[in-house]
């Protein structure tokens, strides 16, 4: 998963784009970049790092111009090096950058493509390089002195026609405009927004609507899967789909954990959502122990909390949060190793004894990945003198891996991949684990956009929907997945920060 925007103005936009994605900063935290067009001259500036790191002063000043692009770097299937910072650049035709959030399912056979046939190079492992020469070759290959919406519109198809996977994307063609696009099931959130000043409209295309919001553009509506909007410099706002057979089947791990809860996400508040997850988690509990003896329900900050809050409230039992976290901690899941993620698991969290103290506990989280972090917190909740410890997960147990974009580990680290429920609660520790259910979730998603009939659940169901998926990609998945693999990539991105 990673974050991207695209912005068309009449002013210059390096501070609004810098300032949209700190806000879509969750989405990626591993690489930072924006693309300006300075009167038809490309600027240019990415880094692996957060945001606030990657621009200083001295990059900002260089960002001139009034419409770009920009992205913020979650390692999917390429690697953690610095030259896989997005946007990337093509110079033919035209000069184009692009910014991509998602993963490309047929990537392999692309890049030979790409090379053999359209005779151009790829100079990274990043499939979002390959999205950009498709679309690139298949804009060439209008063969029109100057882009036209019609010419973007054909390239476009033709990426959907060769693409395969998950795509939500912003490319810029320098001097002329900027065109965003989502894959025919529109997997990955895109959506874009409208501000009215005294020089014209602006248009801004964002992962997820609180980006717009807290740029004070008023949201217009999501991008459609399989369609394309190209804004071109003066603002004119050009839409058309191009796909053939387009059906809206969003990613619904985007509601249980990527998302902000305060985005809106194809029309489903993402806050209400997990209101609702929290209600049906009390509602399972109660079928299943009208009796129950929980004491208190505590969240797993911060993912857990909206969850927590409202199974309380249905279950009517008190809300305390026992944990605190440091914020100024990274992530654990993305450090290489299982070692190094336990400890960073216990200098991210503390418990507040007395809250635990005698008490049965129900603790709540978004959902359990690897296991890691949960029997931590367990073992914590215990020490603290919790008489019982039971943990729910507002998600269904995690199965499969994920192919559309969001780092998941290899199926073997999962550690729900081939156990049953009592037995990922017997390997974490807990005395009761309550998973949601798949078809509550479905239903929660759902609630907030009932034109929405199919989600892209993957993880949970092991369906993969754009039907490209076989034994031997999972199986070459697992491979460049595996922790080892994660640890070389890290010590390579080591290695050149050193240079
Ligand atoms: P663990 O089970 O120890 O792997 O950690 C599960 C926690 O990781 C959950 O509480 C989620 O908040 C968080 N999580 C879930 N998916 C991801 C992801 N793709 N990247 C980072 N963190 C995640």
């Amino acid at each position: 998963m990673c974050g991207i925007v695209g912005l068309v103005a009449q002013t210059t936009v390096n501070q609004r784009l810098y300032d949209a994605l700190t806000v879509l900063q969750h989405r990626g935290q591993d690489a930072a970049g924006i693309a300006t067009d300075d009167g038809g001259y490309l600027r240019l500036r990415k880094d692996n790092g957060l945001v606030r790191d990657v621009f200083r002063t001295k990059h900002m000043r260089k960002l001139m111009g009034t419409m770009g692009i920009g992205h913020c770097r979650y390692p999917t299937a390429g690697c953690a090096s610095s030259a896989e910072a997005q946007p990337f650049y093509v110079n033919a035709p035209y000069g184009i950058t692009l910014a991509h959030n998602g993963n490309l399912t047929n990537s392999d056979q692309l890049t030979k493509e790409v090379y053999q046939t359209d005779l151009r190079h790829v100079n990274t492992t990043s499939d979002s390089e390959v999205l950009l020469n498709v679309f690139a070759h298949e804009l060439h290959v209008t063969a029109d002195p100057e882009p036209t919406p019609e010419g973007v519109f054909r390239a476009v198809s033709e990426v959907h026609r060769r693409c395969r996977g998950a795509y939500a994307a912003v490319a810029m063609i320098n001097g002329h405009g900027i065109v965003a696009f989502r894959d025919p099931k529109g997997i990955r959130p895109l959506i874009y927004g409208q501000r009215h000043t005294l020089q014209g409209v602006e248009t801004m295309f964002a992962s997820e609507s609180v980006a717009l919001d807290s740029l004070g553009y008023e949201v217009v509506r999501d991008v459609a899967p399989g369609e394309a909007i190209y804004v071109d410099r003066n603002g004119n706002v050009h839409e058309q789909q191009c796909a053939e057979a387009p059906t809206l089947s969003p990613c619904i791990f985007e509601h249980v954990y990527l998302a902000r809860p305060d985005s809106f996400v194809d029309g489903i508040s993402v806050y209400k959502a997990r209101l609702r997850m929290g209600e049906k988690l009390a509602e399972k509990v109660m079928r299943l122990q009208p009796d129950h003896d929980i004491d208190v329900v505590m969240p797993i900050p911060d993912s857990g909390r909206t969850s927590a809050l409202s199974m309380a409230v249905e279950l009517g039992v008190k809300y305390r949060e026992g944990f605190i976290k440091n914020r100024y901690i990274g992530r654990t899941f993305i450090m290489p190793g299982q070692t190094e993620r336990r400890k960073s698991v216990r200098k991210k969290l503390n418990p507040i004894d007395l809250e635990f103290r005698g008490k049965v506990v129900c603790l709540v989280d978004d959902s359990i990945v690897r296991g890691t972090t949960c029997s931590q917190i367990i073992e914590m909740a215990r020490q603290c003198g919790a008489k019982k410890v039971y943990y729910c997960s507002a998600a269904p147990p995690v199965r499969h891996p994920n192919v559309y974009g969001i780092d998941m580990p290899a199926a073997q680290e999962l550690i729900a991949h081939d156990r049953s429920v009592d037995e990922v609660a017997a390997e974490i520790g807990a005395d009761w684990l309550i998973y949601q259910d798949l078809d509550d979730l479905i239903e929660c998603a759902q609630e907030g956009n009932p034109q929405i009939e199919e989600f892209e659940c993957s993880v949970f169901d092991g369906r993969y929907i754009t039907g490209d998926i076989d034994a031997g990609y999972l199986s070459d998945l697992e491979q460049a997945r595996n922790d080892l693999a994660k640890a070389e990539r890290e010590s390579k991105k080591a290695a050149e920060a050193e240079v």
